[in-house]
């Protein structure tokens, strides 16, 4: 009963080691870096620069995580008011840019309304797809110009080939009311699903994971290579082995499906359907600290390379040297859509020259620090395949009873909160599963 084996050590990885421990049950959880925290993990440099994987802030509304978040770094956490704006074109709208019409071209708003309002008149239409939603809910000319745009830079992919099942509260919808105070407005009401945040004052993110750490026994530097699930035995590229009686794994399904010793080939075939984002993150430390007001920045045009930029130095102030500013620039890819050909590295130029065109940059700043990472997983891809493809891998591993977590495991659009709980679950069902063996056994020794 208490071999339990967890793959992977960040957010979902942790969930289940916490509901496993309430057991009294420490798993063994192996992760394959050198660090735990999966995207979670921050990174501090000797320059003093702290740089996460990817923006992290805690918004979740739900109380039970926010104490479990807050117990873990004794209480020392940043609370901030959210400020996101975009870049389009030169001009700078706050977001949602649905909300904030004012200050764009006059023919642009005009034609954005005027579509709004023809678009609401028309009678219902089904909605097939993402493209579909999008033109139904702005009209044409707001959907081609924005979020359209977006979609080809953050999802790698047309609207067309996505559905709609990831938006929940992400996209808001608005009234012709509320397009028209933002058109007519400087100061329209800031309508976002995030309107706070919670930060660690000190250490990046990966603070929110410090009390978990003693509910598993880690072993880093294990890459899952293969798994026999008929005699539940795993082996790891540094030649080790290790049994288990249960087994939870965060671990992205595609590469999770192919080191499952014997997986059918319809359920290889699925998993390579399952399409991702990968991502380039481009860190710059710079000797100020005045970079922008607002903590998000998206970025719609084309011909600038990174889709979104943030400033870690603006969520807590120990992510910077004194008196210096941060910047961390995603430029995204897709094995699928887009595949990402060069060197992380190459990236960082274009990124310079980028924030130097949209302003962000001077000519005479200094940067006194750069690097990069490369996240070979980063947003799922709702695409068309997705729903039938994840269903075929999912209805396989219950079959085979290995019991999947988190944001690769369930393969959503997971916050940090949710693939905790997503681990918590998946917990829960190893040990009930476990449980009723434990029964069956029983019965039959009887
Ligand atoms: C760019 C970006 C920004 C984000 N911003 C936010 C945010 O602001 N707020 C928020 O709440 N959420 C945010 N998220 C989402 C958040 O990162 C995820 O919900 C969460 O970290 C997922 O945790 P996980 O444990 O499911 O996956 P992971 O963190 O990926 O953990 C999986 C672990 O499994 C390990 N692993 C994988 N393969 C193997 C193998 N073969 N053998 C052994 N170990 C293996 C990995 O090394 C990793 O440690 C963001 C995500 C991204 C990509």
């Amino acid at each position: 009963m208490s071999n339990i084996v967890i793959i992977g050590t960040g957010m979902a990885g942790f969930g289940a080691a916490y509901r496993l421990r309430k057991e009294g049950i420490t798993p063994t959880m192996y992760d394959k870096n050198s660090y735990h925290g999966g995207h979670t993990t921050s990174f501090r440099h000797e320059s003093g620069f702290v740089f996460d994987v990817g923006p992290h802030i805690s918004f979740t509304k739900d109380e039970r995580i926010q104490e479990l978040f807050a117990d873990c770094v004794d209480q020392l956490y940043e609370t901030v008011n959210i400020n996101l704006n975009n870049y389009w074109r030169g001009y700078w709208p706050q977001h949602p840019v649905q909300l904030h019409l004012h200050g764009l071209p006059e023919d642009v708003v005009v034609k954005v309304i005027a579509d709004f309002v023809e678009e609401r008149q028309k009678p219902e239409q089904p909605i097939r797809n993402y493209d579909d939603w999008l033109v139904s809910s702005f009209g044409s000319t707001f959907a081609d110009l924005f979020p359209k745009q977006y979609t080809r830079k953050y999802h790698l992919t047309t609207a067309d080939n996505m559905s709609i099942d990831w938006l929940g509260p992400r996209i808001y919808r608005p009234s012709l009311e509320e397009v028209l105070r933002g058109a007519i407005s400087k100061t329209s009401p800031n309508i976002h699903y995030i309107t706070h945040f919670r930060y660690p004052k000190q250490g990046g993110f990966v603070s929110y994971l410090r009390k978990f750490l003693s509910f598993g026994n880690i072993k880093l530097n294990h890459d899952v290579v293969s798994i026999d699930p008929k005699i539940r035995q795993i082996e790891f590229s540094n030649g080790m082995r290790g049994d288990y009686d249960g087994l939870i794994s965060s671990v992205p399904l595609p590469d999770l499906i192919s080191a499952i010793k014997d997986a059918p080939r319809d359920v290889m075939e699925a998993a390579r359907l399952l399409a991702c984002s990968s991502c380039v993150l481009v860190n710059i430390g710079l000797d100020r600290d005045t970079l922008s007001d607002a903590h998000m920045s998206y970025f719609y045009d084309e011909d600038i390379c990174f889709t979104r930029l943030s400033f870690p130095h603006m969520l807590s102030k120990n992510n910077v040297p004194n008196g210096m500013g941060s910047i961390q620039a995603e430029v995204y890819f897709s094995d699928k859509y887009k595949p990402f050909a060069g060197k992380p590295d190459d990236l960082i130029a274009p990124v310079i020259a980028d924030l130097r065109r949209c302003g962000l940059l001077r000519e005479n700043d200094r940067i006194v620090f750069s690097s990069v990472m490369y996240l070979p997983y980063a947003n799922i891809i709702f695409d068309l395949d997705r729903a039938a493809a994840l269903e075929t891998v999912h209805g396989y591993l219950d079959d085979i009873g290995i019991f999947y977590c988190g944001r690769y495991g369930d393969w959503g659009y997971m916050w940090t909160d949710e693939s905790f709980k997503s681990g918590e679950a998946a917990a829960e069902a190893a040990l009930s599963s476990l449980r009723t063996s434990l029964v069956h056994q029983r019965a039959r020794f009887a």
